[in-house]
């Protein structure tokens, strides 16, 4: 049951530098996951909103273009400065809608902010390449320029994070950024347009659209929009990369996954569990780099459940405003339905239900959307609980007798975004490393997030496109290149036209 609070908000745009509420007419409701209590009203973009915000964008694009590095770079170390000063004001926003514990969202706007870091460097990325002399009085120069007006559709999960993925290279590569946040939690999105404006950026180089479907598709169609970023679920991902593509865009699409943890006999399966353990049920397991499958290799496997079983058993459910909570709610009531469901199935189907969360009733919350810590052990890979991405706080586990067993089960599953082995062994971290076919890799690290100078992007269904996203991969998504060979002739050397390629 949900109910009204007592305050709601009402969330807009943020259109050329200012709130907007738009054209369109359709609203639709912002939940507190912990309380089940409605406390926004969010305006969803019309098509007139989004040409409206892709003119705006496409003039800024061209001054912003223009603008030197230098005073590019300045606006960045501002937005940095800022975003740090307000971590606590952005945590309380996330938590509020996306019910993650403040820690963690503070966490979350930690690693946002590393990108703008990277971002604050980025006359390095830019710096191009000369050759001197290729041809007699000839040289040959290299660089990057900004594509234009650029779009990010992020995801509930990580509300200030992944836009933050995103925005910073985009920007300080000298295009305007349009961001599309999630629908569930998207009042931390206006939060950052101001602090940007605030720092300095001109209206109109980072603006926020909210809405669903038809305003994803708005922005995948429109003429003026030149690239999409995109992270989500894999369904959702797939058609945003054939869509944008169809209409001639430049498209990375970040999906879905199913990160498997490898546990070996030789490893310390205290280290083990307790790091499986936070990446299975922290956020709920509602990361795309959350751990939902441990794969328990030989005679590690009686031990290491019940290793995770005490760890689980001691897991704080509660508001992620409660000192001291590990784990908040999940996002939606039709989420908290299909995990229960998916659990159930694989009970049906003949696996060991080791812990069941399926039930959880947190004191005085009983409307909020919660789910307890579950892990199901004996899983096989056709069960639905395995094939299906549950994103929740649900951990299955594999058992297999050998190490190739365990590489060849991640390689068959179609995600590819993130995994991780646990062992002692140098040859087994090796062997696996280099064998996974997975784009993130984890040697006793089970969520391998690559800091922002590296680029974070899974394989197969986990990734559509070519570029891996912030990083170099970023600044090469966000920019084209463009090589230059000129002459400038004196008199003296004046060279002569050839009819044949010249060779001198
Ligand atoms: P989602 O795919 O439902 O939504 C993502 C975005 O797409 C939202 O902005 C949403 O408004 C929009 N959208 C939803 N339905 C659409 C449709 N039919 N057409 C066009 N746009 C649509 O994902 P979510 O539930 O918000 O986020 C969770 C998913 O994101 C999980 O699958 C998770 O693994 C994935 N994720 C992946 C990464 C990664 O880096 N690979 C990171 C975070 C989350």
């Amino acid at each position: 049951m949900t109910t009204t609070s007592t305050d709601v908000t009402e969330i807009q745009h943020f259109i050329n530098g200012a709130r907007n509420a738009g054209s369109g007419t359709d609203t639709q409701p912002v939940y507190n996951p912990a309380t089940g209590e409605i406390t926004g009203q969010l305006h969803l973009a019309s098509r007139e909103d989004v040409d409206q915000a892709v003119a705006v964008a496409r003039a800024a694009a061209e001054s912003w273009a223009e603008t030197s590095l230098v005073k590019r770079t300045k606006i960045l170390f501002k937005f940095q400065q800022l975003m740090t000063e307000h971590t606590d004001e952005l945590a309380a926003i996330i938590t509020s809608e996306h019910g993650k514990v403040l820690s963690d969202a503070a966490g979350e706007v930690a690693r946002g902010i590393e990108v703008i870091e990277y971002a604050c460097g980025i006359s390095q990325s830019l710096k191009g390449e000369f050759s001197d002399q290729v041809s007699t009085g000839i040289d040959v120069l290299s660089f990057r320029q900004p594509l234009g007006v650029v779009a990010g559709i992020t995801p509930f999960n990580f509300p200030v994070m992944v836009p933050m993925w995103m925005a910073p290279v985009a920007i300080a590569t000298g295009n305007a950024f349009i961001l599309k946040p999630s629908e569930r939690d998207p009042s931390a999105s206006l939060l950052m347009a101001e602090l940007f404006q605030q720092a300095g950026l001109p209206d109109g180089v980072f603006q926020v659209l909210h809405g669903g479907k038809d305003t994803v598709d708005a922005l995948l169609e429109h003429e003026d929009v030149d690239a999409i970023s995109f992270v989500g679920s894999t369904p959702i991902a797939k058609y945003v990369h054939e869509t944008a593509t169809k209409y001639g865009k430049r498209v990375q699409a970040l999906g879905g996954a199913k990160n498997h943890a490898v546990v070996m006999p030789d490893a310390d399966l205290e280290l083990a569990a307790d790091h499986i353990n936070a990446a299975a049920f922290g956020s709920a397991g509602q990361r795309c780099m959350a751990i939902s499958v441990a794969v328990a290799v030989g005679e590690a496997a009686d031990a290491l459940v019940d290793k995770l079983a005490e760890r689980a058993r001691g897991v704080k459910v509660a508001n992620g405003t409660e000192p001291g909570a590990d784990m908040g709610p999940v996002i939606t009531p039709a989420s908290k339905t299909r995990i229960q469901k998916l659990v159930s199935e694989a009970e049906a189907d003949g696996a060991a239900l080791v812990i069941d969360g399926r039930d959880l009733v947190v004191a005085d919350h009983e409307n909020g959307f919660f789910v307890g810590p579950t892990i199901i052990d004996k899983v096989h890979r056709e069960m639905s609980a395995y094939t299906e991405e549950i994103f929740g706080p649900v951990l299955v586990v594999l058992r297999v007798d050998s190490l190739a067993e365990a590489i060849e089960v991640v390689n068959a599953n179609p995600y590819g975004n993130g995994t991780a082995i646990f062992t002692s062994s140098g040859a087994h971290a090796r062997t696996f490393t280099r064998r996974i076919q997975v784009g993130m890799v984890g040697v006793n690290i089970p969520l391998p997030v690559p800091v922002a100078w590296h680029s974070f992007g899974g394989w197969k269904d986990s990734l559509f496109g070519e570029h891996h996203i912030y990083g170099p991969d970023g600044v090469r998504f966000y920019t084209r290149g463009k090589a230059v060979t000129q002459r400038w002739p004196e008199p003296a050397s004046a060279s002569t036209a050839s009819f044949a390629f010249p060779s001198n």
